[in-house]
């Protein structure tokens, strides 16, 4: 048995994650009186929300007429009818109070003249229950949303005496014997000490797992940890099929030019000057859900419209828009087409591509965050102290597709609900629980064997591997040959793991093992999302199966559920259908939310 001393720490709640989600939860548990610790392998206000341009969606009717459940509506149908209907009410009913916080803890937004919230028009967002115009309900802090919330919440967190442990990287969850969550081992990444955090609830909002492609908008770091953390307890993971491409990645970098600059009139064009999305889309056009337009960029390109010399990628215009609009609502993206495409916006297009964005699935949690572990007699199955938030989690409210600026709301909507359901639930003056030693022994043996790790194969060269697997057979269109083939080739790699080689041995600022732990995360992450696409017979959202183009809801309307324990074993569990207020207490009306096709 692998021999390491630890520092042993107790809190009632640890949260993994200092992104948005990770950040508001934080806040939130500190402020109801719970000692809360929050850890993160880097520097809070690093995190990829940081990265967050176009904004947050709420109905706050700022900029003209909006309803929350016009909200909910546009939501369930981005979400292909595949989202939880409770989750997805609480969602768009809670957005405008959880942003008018955000608002009073200081996130600087973009003004009206009237001295309101900014709020501009994003991808499926719609009046009258798609009925009417596009809405303008995504708030905006110029295109740095992520960025300003994230370093509001971090500086009130600290306000509130929440407790940081910063880069520190968290490798196991403590599960006892009965399956709860009792806490988390953690390695300081700046002294290689080893630290052993006890709490009655660990809080996983790791992010998601983007770097599982080889072209992807998020940051190195979103490698799926929570994800690979929740697999090795034995728990599964939900919807990891649906993996959203964004429309707008710039050509060979990868970085991301908000869909906010269609929202403020931008347009895509293919090689022959055609703005394509008016065929495709007619009412909505360019404004269309983010995996509708991803296909039809494709699409174009298929058919020999795309443009550049090797006809492999589309055009996105701004160079119609005043100069002072761009300056005053997008001056990120303005500098990113500078430096990452060399391309003066105001004066020619940026060249785009399609690009891996955002996981829709991760782990189940009900709407409260707390972690399912379903069973076929229950569905619904808690397990006790552990919750998850944030694009790591599935809460389900994107369903088989997310739409823009939904993500920021969901952090602080699920991050905050987190805090109010463990304020509830944990008693501060009751003990916590003892930790399971077998399991910290565990978790520091495998720890130990990727340290000491003499196989023939460095991690760059597997992580490489895997990324060219996913990039190629669980693409924006995927067919039963692709699949199969992305099951045999991630199965293969993950077979290989086995055989990797660590060539650093030492415990401080090794980026060697701490990318192969990372790699440890992402391989379960990729292996749900290939084995749950291959075995989805249909198509719905982001998962486009050419085999089987039709939507199919009698027998596919169900969660994809995958463990991987050696293999992966599969399951589903119904989609909630019925939203939290019933119809005659004022809630969204039944007709309104069954399922119809989905056009825009
Ligand atoms: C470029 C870009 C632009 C976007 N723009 C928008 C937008 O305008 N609107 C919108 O709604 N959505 C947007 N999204 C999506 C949205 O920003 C993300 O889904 C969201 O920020 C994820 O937040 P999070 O808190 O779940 O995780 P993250 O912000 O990714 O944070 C993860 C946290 O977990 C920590 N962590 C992970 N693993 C470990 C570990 N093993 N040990 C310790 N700590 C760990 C990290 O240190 C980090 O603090 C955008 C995404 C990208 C990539």
């Amino acid at each position: 048995m692998a021999a390491y001393d630890f520092t042993d720490h107790s809190y009632d709640v640890v949260v993994v994650g200092a992104g948005g989600a990770g950040l508001r939860a934080t806040l939130g548990m500190a402020e109801r009186g719970l000692k809360t610790a929050c850890i993160s392998k880097v520097f809070p206000t690093r995190s990829h929300t940081v990265a967050a341009q176009g904004g947050i969606a709420a109905s706050l009717k700022n900029m003209g007429p909006d309803d929350w459940q016009w909200h909910m509506y546009d939501t369930i149908k981005g979400s292909d009818w595949l989202g939880d209907m409770d989750a997805m009410e609480y969602l768009a009913r809670e957005a405008p109070a959880s942003v008018l916080e955000l608002e009073h803890y200081g996130v600087p937004f973009s003004r009206t003249e009237a001295g309101k919230i900014y709020q501009r028009p994003f991808g499926g967002h719609t009046t009258e229950f798609g009925e009417g115009p596009p809405v303008q309900r995504t708030c905006a802090a110029a295109d740095r949303t992520g960025h300003a919330i994230l370093h509001t919440l971090y500086g009130q967190a600290l306000k509130e005496n929440a407790e940081f442990f910063i880069e520190y990287f968290a490798t196991d969850l403590i599960m006892s014997d009965d399956g709860a969550c009792t806490g988390i081992i953690a390695w300081k990444l700046d002294d290689g000490t080893f630290h052993r955090f006890s709490a009655k609830t660990v809080v996983l909002a790791t992010g998601g797992y983007g770097r599982a492609y080889f072209s992807c908008t998020s940051a190195h770091t979103c490698t799926g940890d929570g994800n690979g953390m929740v697999a090795r307890a034995g728990l599964p993971l939900q919807d990891m099929e649906f993996v959203q491409f964004h429309p707008t990645g710039i050509y060979g970098a990868g970085c991301l030019i908000t869909e906010g600059a269609r929202g403020e009139g931008g347009y895509l064009t293919n090689s022959e000057g055609e703005r394509f999305m008016e065929r495709y889309a007619p009412t909505y056009k360019d404004l269309a859900s983010r995996d509708v337009v991803s296909r039809c960029m494709t699409m174009e390109i298929r058919e020999g419209r795309g443009v550049g010399p090797e006809k492999d990628h589309i055009f996105l215009h701004l160079n119609h828009l005043p100069q002072e609009q761009l300056a005053l609502r997008l001056p990120g993206i303005s500098e990113s087409a500078r430096i990452f495409a060399g391309v003066d916006l105001t004066r020619e297009p940026i060249p785009v591509l399609p690009t891996v964005h955002y996981n829709m699935g991760g782990i189940p949690t009900n709407y409260w965050g707390e972690v399912l572990s379903p069973t076929a007699d229950d569905p619904d199955r808690v397990v006790p102290g552990l919750m998850a938030c944030g694009e790591a989690a599935c809460a389900s409210v994107h369903g088989a597709n997310r739409l823009g600026s939904n993500s920021l709301t969901d952090l602080v909507v699920f991050g905050r609900a987190a805090a109010i359901r463990a304020a509830a639930v944990i008693d501060p003056d009751a003990p916590n629980p003892t930790l399971n030693m077998r399991a910290c022994d565990e978790a520091m043996d495998r720890f130990d064997r990727l340290r000491h790790a003499k196989g023939a194969v460095p991690t760059a060269t597997l992580r490489l591997n895997l990324q060219k697997a996913m990039q190629e057979d669980a693409a924006v269109f995927r067919t039963s040959k692709s699949l199969k083939e992305g099951c045999a080739r991630v199965s293969k790699v993950d077979a290989a793991f086995d055989d990797v080689g660590v060539t650093d041995r030492s415990l401080i600022w090794n980026s060697d093992l701490m990318e192969t732990l990372e790699l440890s995360n992402l391989l379960p992450s990729a292996l749900a999302t290939v084995f749950s696409a291959e075995a989805r017979k249909e198509s719905r959202g982001a998962h486009a199966h050419e085999d089987f183009p039709d939507r199919d809801d009698e027998n596919w309307r169900v969660h994809s559920l995958a463990w991987i324990e050696g293999d992966v074993k599969l399951d589903y569990r119904p989609v909630k259908v019925q939203p939290l207020t019933p119809e005659n207490e004022g809630g969204i009306p039944l007709a309104r939310i069954a399922p119809k096709a989905r056009v825009y």
